[in-house]
């Protein structure tokens, strides 16, 4: 089938290349001018596991193909994806000035019936705005279908190819007929696609994220209770998902939430229950936990240093709001850099991809390490804000030969508490018995 994805971001580049992977011949629209010369010369644009591999391939075998001519690049697809931002407005609603920008072009340059596709995550009624939005100058029939996107990043190619289901909403047969067409390589093993109404497939996709982001701050929360009556959350964690209605995963502690979905989802929800005068009490309390949790080290690092930050250094492992990936968006180790240098400290950081995105964002405010041990170097205390791989079994022998204080403040539970002990560390993390 011929595919155009317009908007190759995170989302939009995954979509393309695996579509292209079951043998489709896939077309990806960006109006970023650089992004587009680099993935035509074969340069990957975004650190995605096991993507670059097919990505080359696909390139290759001349299944992928990127311009910034939305005309150029729509033309014979038979369904048109739309993976673009949908970033939050100056009230936290979703702003739709993307989608329906495009929408509004593609309703002049359609020339045939297409399926036009909303991947973006976007409020209830958008489908029927977008659908307003082309046929104000559409010549053609055309159908609007809302296929929320699940995959997670750092893990998003295989999330794309073996979708724990594909929620595809539309009421017409003819889109039904051939989104199924799309997505049953991706099903094969069994995974349901789950048909439904526009509206619904919309609310499903902001019911995910912000049941997700819940079950986050909830577990926030209990590991706050933990450290004031004596408790340990990996315990409790194990003691309440072991129950299945509760379920192991979307269980750790830590300090907050990030990325580019959950803060602006579950934002962007509570405004549409606003729209509607409903107010969402849960999701206001998860928004405002995760707010706190951000700076949850806080406090703990600045007692540890009598109160007072000033002139001292800091070095912090891991940028990204979460491992395997290069994304910054709401990452909580900024929160955490800004709260230190106001404080009157210096970070020097260490990340194994987003260094330079950081560097980009907020440039010589702090100093980089090119290694995870030489970032120690002189720090008065090593911080954790990502829980990648490669911190989990350290040389303990280099962090204390390199730390002026034998101090680690750990975001992300990542070190057994009695090793710390027994390592004579002095050791603090979030729900769990401190080692003072
Ligand atoms: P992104 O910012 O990484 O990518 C968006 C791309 O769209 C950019 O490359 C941008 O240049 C391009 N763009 C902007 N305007 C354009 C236009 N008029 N024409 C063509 N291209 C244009 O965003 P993302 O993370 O891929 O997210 C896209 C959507 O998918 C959002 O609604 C997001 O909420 C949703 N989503 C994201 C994830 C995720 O993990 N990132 C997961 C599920 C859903």
């Amino acid at each position: 089938m011929k595919i155009t994805v317009v908007g190759t971001g995170y989302v939009g580049l995954v979509t393309g290349t695996c579509f292209a992977e079951t043998g489709n011949e896939v077309t990806c629209v960006d109006i970023d001018v650089n992004k587009v010369a680099k993935l035509s010369s074969g340069q990957i644009t975004i650190y995605e596991p096991g993507l670059e591999k097919l990505f080359e391939r696909n390139l290759k075998e001349d299944r992928l193909h990127f311009t910034t001519s939305l005309e150029e690049g729509i033309k014979d697809a038979a369904v048109i994806f739309l993976a673009l931002p949908t970033p939050p407005g100056a009230d936290g609603a979703a702003d739709l000035s993307f989608v329906l920008n495009v929408a509004d072009q593609l309703g002049k340059l359609i020339t045939d019936y297409k399926v036009i596709v909303d991947k973006s995550t976007v409020p209830v009624g958008t489908a029927a705005k977008v659908t307003a939005a082309i046929a104000r100058n559409a010549k053609v029939p055309f159908d609007v279908v809302s296929n929320p996107e699940f995959l997670r990043e750092g893990v998003a190619v295989d999330d794309f190819m073996k979708p724990d289901r594909v929620v595809i909403g539309t009421e017409s047969e003819r889109a039904r007929k051939i989104m199924g067409e799309l997505f049953a390589p991706f099903v094969r093993q069994g995974n349901p696609v789950i048909y439904m109404d526009e509206n619904s497939a919309e609310l499903t996709k902001y019911a995910a994220n912000s049941f997700l982001a819940t079950k986050i701050s909830f577990m926030n929360e209990i590991a706050i209770l933990c450290e004031k009556l004596g408790a340990d959350v990996d315990m409790v964690r194990k003691g309440i998902g072991s129950d299945d209605r509760i379920g192991k995963r979307f269980l750790f502690p830590g300090i907050g939430y990030g990325g580019s979905c959950f803060p602006k989802d579950v934002q962007a929800l509570v405004r549409s229950a606003e729209e509607v005068a409903y107010d969402f009490k849960i999701l206001n309390a998860v928004m405002d936990v995760n707010e706190d949790q951000k700076l949850f080290l806080l406090p703990k690092i600045k007692a540890y240093f009598n109160g007072d930050l000033k002139g001292k250094h800091f070095a912090l492992w891991g940028l990204a709001f979460k491992p395997n990936t290069d994304d910054i968006r709401e990452a909580p180790a900024l929160y955490m850099i800004e709260a230190l240098l106001n404080e009157g400290a210096t970070v020097t950081v260490f990340d194994p991809e987003a260094m330079n995105n950081v560097k980009q964002q907020i440039g010589d405010k702090i100093t980089y390490a090119d290694h995870q041990y030489t970032c120690l170097d002189n720090a008065d205390a090593l911080l954790i804000a990502t829980e990648w791989s490669v911190f989990r079994t350290p040389d303990f022998s280099k962090i204390s030969a390199a730390l002026k204080n034998k101090a680690i403040f750990d975001g992300r539970n990542l070190f057994e508490v009695s090793r710390m002990k027994e390592l004579g560390y002095h050791y603090e993390s979030v729900g769990r018995t401190p080692v003072l």
